[in-house]
Order: structure tokens, then C-alpha cells, then sequence
């Protein structure tokens, strides 16, 4: 998920800011928010960030433009859809599953298959998972996370989208068009991310209970060390769980457009946030931003960030890790109080 105020256009130059011991790359710290929530507020901060993040070449503009292909080209919601038939919802499936393969499968190819670009940009200084290890189904991390995405995470999607097609389609939500209400279609696309941020951050803190981790949060969380597939790699509880931010449009006005966009913002864009790297880096430039570092924090210290960067969720309730010693040393003791 992209969010960087700075992302290293140039190649990096690494001497200039020291680069934390237990990192093998990290962005300028303390790790940012999306800067609608800088007081006093930054106007031209913000816009360049928009412009970044959602109208460049980006994850999220990838997912969006995919959003709208699919709403308004490939499948748009239609009358028949106000019934349950295998043949259009078989295409529902089909191409959220095809579509989780593509986007995590090409990002694990670059990163981890063929080492497109060895560890530059990449925040871990230990490899990834290859060998054999009894913890993981099938004996490794890789397929292991392939068949809880695929089994779970694009398959529960795909429920989910066909019960919100019918409704759209039977009338029990209404459509928002365009013409209208165009300013409230535009805003919702950054409004549905906000909404994921928060529903994000509350069903993640209930993961992270302890009765709840070691039975439900603790499969995601073997990933120590992240690649594009451990992004949807969950027990099925989370799953449902994590995807039902999804159902926000059964109350709140949407095109099917915006519910497109959520679905591939939770889906697709959980495998970009747990690739492991800042950017993919081709040709000597930096060819896509994924920028997931608040995220990555996450996974090596556990009790911190439950939310993303896009709300700040976690300053606001103590749980934030900014990427400084002092932040882990917090965690560390927070973590302690959790499990003792
Ligand atoms: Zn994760
Ligand atoms: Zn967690």
C-alpha cells in the first residue's frame, strides 16, 4: 500500500541516513501516515501524495483502474444478477482467483523466483523462507500461503462479491451514479480506504487477543519474514473477518465500482504491503511504489500497528511503532503485559 511522502525515485543513496542495524533498507523515520492527518494541515503535501498515490502509476491506481475495468467493462452488475446462476457467478470466482495468482505470483516471481533485484529496497536483511520446515503445510512457507490465499482469502471474496452483486442487482442497495452525485463518487474511493483503516485496525486488535492469536491469527502471523503471498495467507475466521470491511456498502451509498475497488484494495493489495520491498526496481529506476514498511513493523514486533498507514489509528490509541528503539522497547513491554 503505497504511502511514502519521499519514495527514492534515484537509487537510494544509503549514506546519507543511517540505516537501522536490524534493517536491511527502512524509509526515513519515524514511518509516516498519509499526510491528511499533518496539523497544521499541508495542502500541497496532501495533493502531491493524492497525486502519487492514487493518480500515478501505483498499486492503488492499478487497483483502481482494474475496479473500474471490471464494473464497467468486464462484468458490470446487471438485472440477471438479481438471481443466483453458476454462470456469472463462476466468472466472479474465477477471476478473483486468477487475479490473486497474476498479481501475488508476479510479485513473488520478481522478488523471491527470479531475485529481480537482489535486496535493494527490501527492509529484512534475512532471506526469505525456502528450506523445508515441518511448521508450514506441504513443508514450505511459499505453498503454504498459496493455499490458504487461494482456498480462503480469493474464495471468500468472491462470496462476498456475488452476495453484493445480487444486491446491487436485486434492488436491496441502491446504485450511486455518477451524474448524480459526482463529487461523492470521487470522494468515496478515499473514503472506502479510510473505512478499511479503521474496520482494519479494530478486527486486527481482536486477532491479536491472546485467545484468539494462538487459535485463529497465529496462521498469518508464521510469516515472520513476508513475501507477496503471505498477504492473504489467514485462517479462515480472519479471512471473513479481514474481507468483511467489504459490507460497508450494504450501508453506505456506493456504485459497484467502489465496492470493486475495496474488494482488490483488500485482496490484491495485501499481497503488494507484505512483498517485503519498498518499491520494485527495474532498469535502474524505481518502476512501482509499494512502500509497506509500516506494516513490516508489524510483523517483526507483533503488539504494534495493528492499523495501516492510511488513519492513525495506532497514535491515537498507543499502539504506534515509528521504527525507533524507543518504540520497541514499548512494544517489548507491552507485548510482555499481553502474555504473561
Ligand atoms: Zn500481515
Ligand atoms: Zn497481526
Amino acid at each position: 500500500m503505497t504511502t511514502a511522502e519521499n519514495p527514492p525515485k534515484d537509487r537510494p543513496d544509503t549514506s546519507a541516513a543511517p540505516i537501522r542495524s536490524e534493517w536491511h533498507w527502512h524509509p526515513d523515520l519515524p514511518v509516516k501516515y498519509a499526510p491528511y492527518w499533518l496539523w497544521p494541515a499541508k495542502p500541497a503535501v496532501v495533493t502531491k501524495w493524492f497525486w502519487q498515490n492514487w493518480l500515478q502509476f501505483s498499486d492503488r491506481s492499478i487497483f483502481l483502474a482494474l475496479a473500474f475495468l471490471v464494473a464497467f467493462w468486464l462484468q458490470p452488475v446487471e438485472p440477471e444478477q438479481a438471481g443466483f446462476a453458476f454462470g456469472w457467478m463462476a466468472w466472479v470466482f474465477v477471476r478473483n482467483w486468477l487475479l490473486l495468482l497474476i498479481v501475488a505470483g508476479a510479485l513473488h516471481h520478481w522478488f523471491y523466483g527470479i531475485d529481480g533485484q537482489g535486496k535493494l529496497l527490501k527492509y529484512d536483511p534475512r532471506p526469505y523462507f525456502k528450506s523445508k520446515n515441518a511448521l508450514f503445510k506441504f513443508g514450505y512457507q511459499t505453498w503454504d500461503n498459496v493455499y490458504y490465499s487461494m482456498m480462503f482469502g480469493a474464495t471468500f471474496l468472491s462470496v462476498l462479491e456475488c452476495f453484493l452483486r445480487w444486491s446491487y442487482a436485486s434492488g436491496l442497495i441502491n446504485t450511486l451514479s455518477f451524474s448524480a452525485h459526482p463529487i461523492w463518487f470521487i470522494a468515496l474511493f478515499p473514503v472506502m480506504a479510510l473505512w478499511q483503516s479503521l474496520h482494519f485496525y479494530v478486527v486486527h486488535l481482536a486477532l491479536h487477543q491472546p485467545a484468539i492469536y494462538k487459535h485463529v491469527h497465529a496462521v498469518h502471523h508464521r510469516n515472520v519474514n513476508t513475501g507477496p503471498w503471505s498477504g492473504m495467507s489467514m485462517h479462515p475466521i480472519e479471512a471473513f473477518g479481514y474481507l468483511s470491511a467489504i459490507l460497508i456498502v450494504l450501508v453506505l451509498p456506493s456504485h459497484p465500482v467502489h465496492m470493486l475497488f475495496l474488494g482488490y484494495w483488500l485482496m490484491l493489495g495485501a499481497a503488494s504491503s507484505h512483498s517485503g520491498y519498498e518499491a520494485i526496481w527495474a532498469r535502474d529506476r524505481q518502476a512501482l511504489l509499494l512502500g509497506a514498511f509500516f506494516h513490516q513493523l508489524h510483523h517483526r514486533y507483533y503488539e504494534c500497528n495493528y492499523g495501516n498507514a492510511e488513519m492513525p489509528w495506532d497514535k491515537w490509541f498507543g499502539t504506534y511503532h515509528d521504527g525507533s528503539e524507543d518504540a520497541t522497547r514499548r512494544t517489548r513491554d507491552r507485548k510482555r503485559q499481553m502474555h504473561s
